[in-house]
């Protein structure tokens, strides 16, 4: 495959791989380089890893004319301190939970 070298504008990610689907998108592959999360139950800063949730693609600002998405794995992580040890899904800033965008490309969309 061709390596390709793309400025993602997405802090605290390492791309992992880039690849192009049959319909000429680009598909980027990215983990957090961000360690742990806050528990949602306590507030906690918790950093004890509990696997990671299903891969989800994010649409992202558009390169080269290409449309982008963006995958990742959110990592899990487990409190300790919480009765029960409930997990949290780690909460990156570059998108929101659920959304099918990352942020930069809301913010343009709305532009
Ligand atoms: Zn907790």
């Amino acid at each position: 495959m061709t390596k390709i070298e793309i400025p993602l504008d997405i802090p605290d990610v390492k791309i992992e791989n880039v690849g192009i689907n049959k319909e000429g998108d680009i598909i980027i592959t990215v983990r957090s380089t961000v360690k742990g999360t806050r528990c949602h139950k306590c507030g906690r800063k918790i950093t004890k890893p509990h696997g990671h949730d299903q891969e989800i693609t994010l649409r992202h600002l558009s390169i080269l004319g290409r449309k982008v998405y963006i995958r990742i794995r959110p990592a899990r992580y487990q409190c300790t301190h919480c009765n029960g040890n409930p997990t949290t899904t780690q909460k990156l800033q570059w998108y929101e939970p659920r959304s099918p965008h990352t942020t930069a490309y809301e913010e343009h969309v709305l532009r």
